[in-house]
């Protein structure tokens, strides 16, 4: 990384509205993983009625049904620039319901369709129980390979095309409790089910997005030095051993 003065910029998208389950402890291990680093934060709250400028990471919380009535339209009247934003490499994260509408549709029960944003082949129906309860997870790229969460959803998600699974679940449901996968990724893309917050728990997938975010802005892969993640880590690993 060397001693340039590095940056990236974060948008929070309608954290008034979609923040269930302390989701916003995602954005702080992202700012102060960047903050111990030495590395910059422009950090931008997108509410409802502001237009949304190139970012390197957004971030988008889950929702009951009513919000997320509330902000898809808003969202989808943002799909064509979010689009060029992905194709630019832009990171993104969706938890749980925003996770929901970066697909086509998520289709509430009894409601009108949600249109989404489509920068994932994915798409989400309303199920007739809620999943409820910690999940364990494995995933092909991270190291540890494991991920921890707390899942709360009734809607049932589903992959399409390139867009493959974040992990495979070893405890819990997952997008669909079916198919055994759990959220998804295309691209930069990513999008889980993991509450709790998720990050905090998660504290090497963090990572992962912030030099996802750094390679999209500066155009090269820049590892990030490692921090003393003792207590992040047996954190994880006890809720991985308290699940089994
Ligand atoms: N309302 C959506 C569902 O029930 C998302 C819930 C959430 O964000 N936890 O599936």
């Amino acid at each position: 990384m060397g001693n340039r003065a590095l940056k990236i910029s974060i948008a929070h998208l309608y954290p008034e509205l979609l923040n269930l389950y302390g989701d916003i402890g995602n954005i702080i291990t992202l700012k102060k993983r960047c903050e111990w680093r030495g590395i910059e934060v422009e950090f931008e709250e997108i509410h409802t009625k502001d237009t949304i400028k190139e970012h390197d990471l957004y971030f988008i919380g889950g929702g009951q049904d009513k919000q997320q009535e509330e902000v898809a339209d808003i969202l989808y009247s943002h799909k064509s620039f979010l689009t060029e934003e992905r194709d630019r490499g832009a990171v993104f994260l969706g938890i749980c319901g925003g996770y929901q509408l970066f697909g086509h549709y998520y289709q509430p029960h009894d409601k009108d369709k949600l249109k989404g944003l489509s920068l994932m082949d994915a798409y989400t129906v309303a199920g007739n129980k809620r999943f409820i309860g910690n999940v364990t997870a494995k995933t092909d790229f991270l190291t540890p390979q494991t991920l921890v969460g707390f899942e709360n959803h009734s809607g049932l998600t589903y992959l399409q095309g390139e867009t493959k699974p974040l992990a495979i679940i070893t405890t819990g449901n997952g997008n669909n409790g079916q198919d055994k996968t759990e959220g998804a990724r295309y691209k930069n893309v990513f999008g889980t089910y993991l509450h709790g917050s998720f990050l905090p728990k998660n504290t090497h997938f963090a990572d992962y997005l912030i030099e996802l975010a750094l390679e999209k802005r500066y155009g090269e892969k820049i590892k990030l030095q490692q921090l003393d993640d003792k207590i992040e880590m047996e954190t994880h690993n006890s809720l991985i051993n308290k699940a089994y």
